[in-house]
């Protein structure tokens, strides 16, 4: 067993789960202490991610949606310019009661409840925070201070760089 209780990171729905049709909103705030997201996109240390969700008991589980508002960092992919925006999340997620075993048939929306009746909120935020993240982001869609084009150099044609020139050229 986990220990839960008095920890932000974990939904106490254990009221929620005594009937089914039962339905609870909540609304919460909760620090992020660890970096999450990848190179170039991700959320701070620190950063707080205002959740508001909605809970509704079905036969099998808890059905959560709702919205979850954080500040994301982005590192532009072509000028490296590093921005700031409150971005909003909309997870979708279903919770069995019964612990999933089976990983490999996992819809990926589908989740189990942390000790019976606790939901992970840090692995919805992650999850869903995935989903959102692009690739190559980009500050601007005109951003022109592309690395690409100085690969297009022919000065480039000995060095390393030619390399990734005729890989690019295959795609
Ligand atoms: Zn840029």
């Amino acid at each position: 067993m986990k220990n839960c209780e008095n920890n932000p990171q974990y939904l106490n729905v254990f009221d929620i789960l005594k009937r089914t049709g039962l339905r609870g909103e909540f609304s919460f705030k909760f620090h992020i202490t660890g970096f999450l997201g990848t190179e170039m996109e991700g959320i701070a240390a620190g950063e707080v991610a205002e959740f508001k969700l909605v809970l509704a008991s079905v036969s099998d589980g808890v059905y959560l949606s709702g919205t979850i508002l954080v500040n994301l960092t982005t590192t532009c992919s072509r000028c490296l310019k590093t921005q700031n925006r409150r971005i909003e999340l909309r997870p979708q997620a279903f919770y069995l009661h019964e612990t999933v075993v089976d990983e490999e048939n996992l819809d990926e929306n589908l989740y189990s409840l942390v000790n019976g009746h606790y939901i992970d909120l840090l692995e919805i935020l992650r999850d869903s925070l995935f989903e959102k993240l692009e690739f190559n982001p980009v500050c601007d869609a005109n951003c022109t201070n592309q690395f690409l084009e100085t690969l297009e150099d022919d000065a480039y044609e000995d060095s390393p760089f030619a390399e990734l020139r005729a890989l690019k050229e295959k795609l």
